[in-house]
């Protein structure tokens, strides 16, 4: 071959560039509210009502919009936009992008293209949110830890959405979503305190339902999601081969809904399935599994045995 078929290096085509313009303050005072409102909601709620401005009906509603916006985020953000593990009928595709969005994480398109760069880059220069940035001293991983927790989430830099989403980008209906995130949000947390205040019939019951309901359950599912990328990249199991230090962390199986078998997830990201080996809880993997037998979803992404052999870590169980 001669050197004239090659394009000289400036020519040649680049990946586009990681990172986008980054966050103006407007944007950074919203999402320090969306943060930092639920949180205050949470640690002040707690001592100051537990034994008695909590009740039956506060948990219950709670219990109904944890599993509905957890779901948005696992079976909808991740598992199915960001990872492509299933195709769905297009009312499902919307729904679940706005129950994503109800879990106040962010709006879609962002979402799965901070994921997806995760993915490319994990545990790696370039990661948006790992623990391993800082070094590996005490100091450098209680440091690495918040980062991966939620002080990412306070940084300015935006990850490319023409590079990392262009397929959400190019949906008109999940544009629509996307714009609507503060709607879907403010229904996420005044909803409960409709229902509270309905199915009590008064108004205490409503202020109760919005403050546990509505801002304490946000708070408290931001740190389970968090706790995803923090803990399930320093602690646990680490039974298949990845590029990264993900791993297997059971005691969050449950309110994960199967997210914490994250070593299994980063060795076959595309998989539906996360919690692959028996006795591994995976929520989420049994929902898709009841939407694919409704017809609602199809072309599932199932993990088969002969692949899970070939991912495992050689020699080790
Ligand atoms: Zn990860
Ligand atoms: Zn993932």
């Amino acid at each position: 071959m001669s050197s004239a078929t090659l394009l000289p290096p400036d020519d040649r085509p680049r990946p586009k560039p990681l990172l986008a313009a980054r966050a103006g303050r407007l944007e950074m005072v919203t999402i320090r509210a969306f943060l930092l409102i639920p949180f205050l909601a949470l640690v002040s709620a707690v001592p100051l009502t537990w034994g008695w401005g909590v009740s039956w009906v506060d948990l219950a509603i709670a219990a109904v919009f944890y599993t509905v916006s957890t779901l948005g985020i696992t079976v909808g953000y991740h598992r199915y936009f960001t990872h492509g593990a299933f195709k769905a009928n297009r009312a499902v595709h919307i729904a679940l992008a706005i129950m994503g969005a109800m879990a106040a994480q962010g709006s879609v398109i962002g979402w799965v293209a901070d994921h997806r760069r995760h993915h490319a880059f994990s545990d790696r220069e370039g990661d948006p949110h790992s623990p391993w940035l800082f070094g590996t001293s005490p100091l450098a991983l209680a440091k690495g830890f918040w980062h991966a927790h939620m002080g990412w989430l306070f940084g300015r830099d935006r990850t490319n959405i023409d590079r990392f989403a262009p397929d959400l980008a190019a949906d008109a209906d999940i544009r629509m979503v996307d714009r609507l995130f503060p709607l879907w949000v403010s229904l996420s947390v005044l909803l409960p305190a409709v229902l509270g205040g309905v199915l009590t019939l008064s108004w205490w019951g409503a202020l109760t339902g919005f403050l546990w309901a509505g801002l304490a359950r946000v708070a408290f599912q931001h740190h389970v999601t968090w706790s995803v990328n923090s803990i399930c990249h320093m602690i646990g199991d680490r039974p298949f081969r990845s590029r990264d230090r993900s791993a297997n962390f059971w005691p969050l199986a449950i309110l994960s809904m199967g997210e914490s078998w994250h070593n299994s997830h980063h060795a076959d990201p595309s998989s539906a399935r996360h919690g692959v080996r028996r006795g591994q809880v995976d929520i989420s993997a049994r929902f898709i599994w009841v939407f694919e037998r409704l017809g609602w979803v199809w072309d599932v992404r199932w993990p088969t045995p002969q692949r899970l052999a070939r991912l495992a870590v050689s020699g080790k169980r």
